[in-house]
């Protein structure tokens, strides 16, 4: 069990890579805080969980609103006495996002709410609660846009993964010494929700599997095992780190036939 009694809250525990990281952290040992907004689904997963005889809550939070972060922190340590794991993981990619010229102001201020100021707010209240317990591990999902162009542009989007991926890094260096371990999992192209719901014809589907050397899109368990390998003891010597899971995409330079 490699995160056995560790607190961990995770956030986007409704769907994808967020429920897939609750459950296999539950199967390793964690006490899970699982925080959604989707409560039905949400509630589902952590009933998967305790059917197995393992730990877990559900949180309802809106991980841009201060309080509920605030609040979902409280949880795990009125529930479980500490918090070693945060995983902010919860992110949306509206079908409106587009290039700097078609994209409404509001589309860019609900992506960088949800899917960045999340990220500080989820650090604001999470990183005192790692210190009262003498140090944890934080994972921040960005993507793989942090790092690359896409002809398919979703500026908020690809900006908002941007500023988590630097922002994951400085507060890595300003927390290093603290035993706390602070990294960026930067996913590829996977066939979850978020994805497949703007990649809606097979045309599209197939334009972005070109680009993927693996040959298929990635799937959320397997960000979730990467995630498990930042959230344990295995990555005691890695913070800051641009973890990219991306099936070769950021290695090619042609794909093969
Ligand atoms: P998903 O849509 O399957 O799950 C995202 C979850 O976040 C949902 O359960 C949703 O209800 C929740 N959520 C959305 N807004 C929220 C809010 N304001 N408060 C609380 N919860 C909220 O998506 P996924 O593919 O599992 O994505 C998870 C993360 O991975 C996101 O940050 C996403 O940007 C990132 N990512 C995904 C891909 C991909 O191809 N799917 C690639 C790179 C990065």
């Amino acid at each position: 069990m490699r995160l056995k009694d560790r607190v961990a809250v995770i956030t986007g525990a409704a769907s994808g890579i967020g429920r897939e990281s609750a459950l296999l952290f539950a199967a390793e040992g964690a006490r899970v805080v699982a925080v959604d907004l989707a409560d039905d689904a949400g509630k589902k997963c952590v009933e998967e969980i305790t059917a197995k005889g393992q730990q877990a809550i559900y949180v309802h939070a809106d991980v841009s609103k201060a309080a509920d972060c605030a609040e979902m922190i409280a949880a795990a340590e009125r529930t479980w006495g500490r918090l070693d794991i945060l995983f902010n993981n919860a992110g949306i990619m509206h079908s409106a996002d587009d290039d700097a010229v078609s994209t409404d102001e509001a589309i860019w201020d609900l992506t960088m709410n949800v899917n960045l100021k999340s990220v500080f707010l989820g650090c604001k209240y999470g990183i005192p609660a790692l210190q009262r317990a003498g140090g944890g591990a934080i994972i921040n999902t960005a993507s793989l846009v942090a790092v690359m162009g896409s002809g398919a542009p979703q500026l908020a989007y690809t900006a908002s993964k941007g500023g988590v991926l630097a922002m994951t890094r400085e507060l890595a260096i300003v927390h290093a010494r603290q035993n706390i371990r602070i990294n960026a999992l930067c996913p590829g192209p996977l066939r979850t929700e978020l994805l497949m719901k703007f990649l809606d014809t097979e045309e599209k589907r197939q334009r972005r599997l070109v680009h993927i050397p693996i040959g298929r899109f990635g799937e959320a368990a397997e960000m979730a095992r990467a995630a498990l390998y930042l959230a344990s003891d295995d990555a005691s010597f890695t913070t800051g780190s641009t973890f990219i899971v991306d099936g070769g995409i950021t290695a090619a330079y042609v794909t093969p036939e």
